[in-house]
């Protein structure tokens, strides 16, 4: 999408915003912090740390068994808080499974299917048991976290392991997907925005090779769903995953979307307390979902704060969002490749984009780069960011990344430009 066709960008009021995120106020190492690194956890706001604060304060108490007053008001704002995060994306609450993040999230698929190969999953779930010549894709460009859970998976399961490749430019070669996409293939894993190259993938074209051979899809969206306006079930993907960390919410909280047909064949991962109907010594009858993955105390106040942050982005407009950080990164660019020596990944022309710029700064590592900006109170993240066979791909062990969100300025682009363009001289 270009940058100028987008609404709202240029009255976007990130300064007034800036107010409700008291950490950004501060100065660091003598400097105003220019938080740029969003991509690895977001900032959160007055509003989320008061909904938990509130909740801890006058409603505590674990969800759905309670006989008391206590225990109905937690359960009651626990489930609007479910209902309000997955209307968020598109979805209906009993779609929305609570996770501990995205990492928690797409381990609980692998691992769910990896029961209905070897476990005890009802009948239903035996459609996704894998075996021996059958085949996972994911691509080059993913997260650690959604790759080594299918490794794992089909380690366990004797299936084979393949990945969409990515061109020089960041894209991902969907020529070559539509060769490996095939009648073996049973799972497709991809991420929507890598937390790299920024590229917002085509997700309708992965997901239409996917369906043509009935394979399972399952989208990261961890850097989409803070930037974006999200409708999982209109990108038409059996299942995705999200962390709140990353959203404004707080830690240890995220969300499992699947399609009602899937979650309800897909058997537990995790057992015990809280997903069952009837227990017995020698056996147990499982809820429906989403609770028949929800094993043991859920994380009840994050969940709380998740949906106030989510409330938070809907206030802020999602697409105004998008619109104000696409103009940010576009200025982020401009500047960037001005400075002689700085070489972006995923500079790809004519893509949609998240506002990230992942880059290598010839002759300087990445770790001494970063703490030269961090001498200037400027935040960004260095090393493979959980990408290592991305930057393996690259022909490189490490980049620095600058992300941002929506409570990032274009004073934060320039004093972030600024001290970039000093790199080179200084290790000179
Ligand atoms: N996927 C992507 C694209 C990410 O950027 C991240 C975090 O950096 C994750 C997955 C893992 O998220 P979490 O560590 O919150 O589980």
């Amino acid at each position: 999408m270009i940058p100028s066709a987008l609404p709202d960008a240029a009255t976007f009021d990130a300064a007034a915003l800036r107010a409700d995120f008291p950490i950004l106020q501060q100065q660091v190492n003598g400097h105003p912090l220019v938080y740029l690194d969003s991509g690895a956890t977001s900032q959160k706001p007055r509003q989320v740390l008061q909904a938990e604060y509130d909740f801890l304060t006058r409603s505590n108490a674990a969800v759905h068994r309670g006989a008391h007053t206590l225990a109905a008001e937690a359960t009651d704002l626990f489930e609007d808080a479910r209902t309000a995060v997955a209307r968020f994306v598109g979805a209906l609450p009993e779609q929305l499974v609570w996770t501990a993040g995205a990492t928690l999230g797409l381990n609980l698929v692998a691992y769910a299917i990896g029961n209905a190969t070897v476990g005890r999953g009802a009948p239903a779930s035996a459609r996704f048991a894998l075996t021996a010549g059958d085949e996972i894709v994911t691509t080059e460009i993913e997260h650690h976290a959604n790759l080594i859970p299918w490794q794992e998976l089909a380690a366990r399961t004797g299936a084979t392991l393949r990945h969409i490749p990515v061109h020089d430019d960041g894209t991902l070669d969907l020529d070559a997907a539509a060769g490996i996409i095939g009648e073996r293939t049973r799972i497709v894993a991809f991420t929507h925005v890598s937390n790299v190259l920024g590229i917002v993938n085509p997700v309708a074209e992965i997901v239409s090779l996917a369906q043509a051979v009935g394979a399972l899809t399952v989208l990261d969206a961890c850097q989409s769903a803070p930037h974006l306006p999200l409708d999982l079930p209109a990108l038409g993907v059996d299942l995705a995953v999200f962390s709140g960390h990353k959203m404004l919410g707080p830690y240890g909280v995220g969300g499992l979307y699947g399609r009602s047909e899937i979650l309800e064949a897909l058997p537990p991962f995790l057992t015990g307390g809280s997903m069952i109907t009837t227990v017995t010594l020698d056996e147990a009858g499982y809820l429906p979902p989403p609770q028949r993955f929800e094993a043991g105390t859920q994380p009840i106040g994050p969940a709380i704060g998740l949906a106030a942050a989510v409330s938070y982005l809907q206030d802020a407009g999602l697409e105004s969002v998008h619109a104000h950080e696409v103009r940010l990164a576009e200025r982020m660019r401009a500047g960037l490749v001005e400075i002689p020596g700085i070489r972006l990944l995923g500079d790809a022309e004519g893509v949609e984009r998240v506002g990230l710029w992942a880059f290598d700064v010839e002759g300087v590592h990445a770790h001494d780069a970063g703490q030269f900006l961090d001498a200037q109170g400027i935040a960004v993240r260095v090393g493979h960011h959980c990408a290592a066979p991305l930057h393996r791909r690259f022909g490189m062990t490490a980049s620095v990344r600058a992300s941002l969100a929506l409570y990032n300025t274009e004073s934060d682009v320039d004093a972030f430009l600024d001290a970039v363009s000093g790199i080179r001289t200084y290790f000179g």
